[in-house]
């Protein structure tokens, strides 16, 4: 059995399976990675303006001798950039050095607020995120569906939306999302929102597919057995089950070899794919990614030590 290098999204777009990650990529080390992603083979970047590095990455792409359209870049319009979507996209495309990207998503279904405390990441004075209760996040996707007819970009999707948020959206999106881009990995596998998309033809894809820095997963001794039996890393096989189990797959790196590494993706059989997928529920279900926004997003599981976003009780 093979597994897919590329996945087909619902406006025909074609996307590579695996895309190199560049959150949490340092300035002076994010260009050094995309430099020899590219070189290895890979074809797909994942930024976002929030990041604070697409003027490096941007360097990277022009200095690399891969012309632009072979290669798959995603970028997400920031929460404080809601209200104006195409001001958010006019200046990633500046910081990236192109004329359209494509894949832009809505970051989170959440608008800040900019005040004096920052423009990116605003903060009310009891310290809280100055985030916006009366903002209608249909609005920003109106906007989105107007930057994709523009022609800028060549799909649409969301990222960090949950099945209520996206029920609500549904009643009067145009446009039905492309992807939806979460947390995925076998500490949150989302099977009920996978299922959900998959029924509206859209594609999860997988971000902290490593469980992100210092991640619980690579010492995990379940995912340690499956990959000594197939003689791999623990990171080929929280890669490779993404892809198995038809997800879209960022993982981030800044190490020159792992990035290597990371293109690796094997055909996992039934039996390792159902033990991956049980994880969770067996009693390991943990999120590893949660901004502490004071809001309620409609994670079942959105939980950890002291969110303010976990159900009150
Ligand atoms: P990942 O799960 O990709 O893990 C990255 C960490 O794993 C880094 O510390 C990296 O170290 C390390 N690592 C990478 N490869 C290996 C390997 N083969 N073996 C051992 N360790 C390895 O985490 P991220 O949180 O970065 O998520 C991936 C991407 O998803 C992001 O970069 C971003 O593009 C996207 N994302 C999107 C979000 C959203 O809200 N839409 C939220 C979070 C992430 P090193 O770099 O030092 O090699």
């Amino acid at each position: 059995m093979s597994v897919p290098s590329h996945f087909k999204l619902n406006n025909d777009v074609s996307i590579p399976a695996v895309g190199l990650g560049t959150w949490q990529a340092k300035p002076g080390e994010v260009g050094n990675a995309v430099s020899h992603a590219l070189k290895s083979g890979y074809r797909h970047l994942d930024c976002a303006l929030i990041y604070q590095n697409e003027g490096e990455v941007g360097d990277a792409i022009k200095g690399s001798e891969v012309p632009r359209e072979e290669i798959f870049i995603t970028s997400k319009v920031w929460n404080t950039h809601q209200t104006n979507v195409a001001e958010g996209l006019a200046q990633t495309l500046k910081d990236l050095q192109t004329d359209y990207l494509d894949l832009y998503l809505v970051h989170w279904p959440i608008r800040l607020i900019p005040n004096e405390t920052s423009q990116l990441l605003p903060s009310n004075p009891d310290g809280t995120r100055s985030v916006d209760p009366f903002w209608n996040q249909k609005d920003t996707w109106k906007q989105m569906e107007e930057v994709y007819k523009s022609g800028k970009v060549k799909a649409i999707g969301v990222s960090n939306w949950s099945i209520p948020y996206l029920q609500d959206l549904e009643k009067t999106w145009e446009i039905v999302p492309a992807v939806n881009q979460v947390e995925l990995h076998p500490y949150c596998p989302q099977h009920a929102l996978k299922q959900w998309c998959e029924d509206k033809g859209i594609y999860l894809q997988a971000y902290c597919p490593l469980g992100s820095t210092d991640s619980p997963l690579l010492g995990d001794s379940e995912v340690a057995a499956i990959a000594k039996k197939y003689d791999v890393s623990p990171a080929t096989i929280l890669i490779s089950y993404q892809v198995n189990r038809g997800c879209i797959v960022l993982p981030k790196s800044v190490t020159l070899s792992r990035i290597d590494a990371n293109l690796k993706v094997i055909a996992l059989g039934k039996e390792d794919m159902d033990v991956l997928e049980g994880l969770a529920a067996a009693g390991k279900q943990q999120r590893v990614n949660t901004p502490q926004w004071g809001h309620n997003l409609g994670f079942d599981d959105w939980f950890g030590p002291g969110n303010v976003n976990a159900p009150k009780k």
